[in-house]
């Protein structure tokens, strides 16, 4: 018996996840793509986060379903904007890395009121996108608490 209470227990547990034992793939859009086929790809991949990156597959951008759709309500061709125009660019983009602790990546969702963050990779020519943390990632951790098992 090791004379620890359950709360304990619990912040031994939740302090194990790591990023990368929970991230998924995550779906990335070129900075020369349009607005028009950005909003596509979120449909088809079924993510409300879309990655953006340059030639060398760095990441350079992020757009959210609101970033489209402030896009969206002007009068412009969405065919003829490239959604480097309207991303929210880097350095302001929060990343995170596979060895973080899945708990400090929820604490950024929460205090930068934003739904998701890329998992990146440091290289030569920056951050590659490697993997993806989001509000699901993170509810689904939660309720693995409970069932002890991946879900
Ligand atoms: P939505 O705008 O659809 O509610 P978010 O709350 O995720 O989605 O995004 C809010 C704003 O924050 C958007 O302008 C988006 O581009 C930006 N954003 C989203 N994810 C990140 C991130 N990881 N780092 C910095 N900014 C982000």
């Amino acid at each position: 018996f090791t004379g620890k209470t359950g709360s304990e227990l619990l912040t031994e547990q939740i302090k194990k996840f790591k990023v990368y034992e929970y991230q998924h793939v995550p779906i990335v859009v070129k900075e020369s793509v349009s607005v028009y086929d950005a909003i596509s790809t979120m449909f088809l991949e079924d993510v409300g986060t879309l990655f953006v990156v340059d030639d060398k597959a760095c990441l350079t951008g992020v757009l959210s379903r609101k970033d489209l759709l402030r896009a969206s309500i002007g009068k412009q061709d969405l065919n003829a904007v490239p959604v480097h125009i309207i991303m929210t660019r880097m350095p302001n983009i929060t990343v995170c890395r596979k060895e973080d602790l899945l708990l400090d990546v929820a604490q950024n969702l929460i205090n930068k009121q934003i739904d998701g963050i890329p998992v990146v990779k440091d290289t030569a020519s920056g951050l590659e996108v490697v993997g993806r943390i989001t509000k699901t990632t993170i509810t689904k951790a939660f309720v693995e608490l409970i069932t002890d098992e991946h879900i």
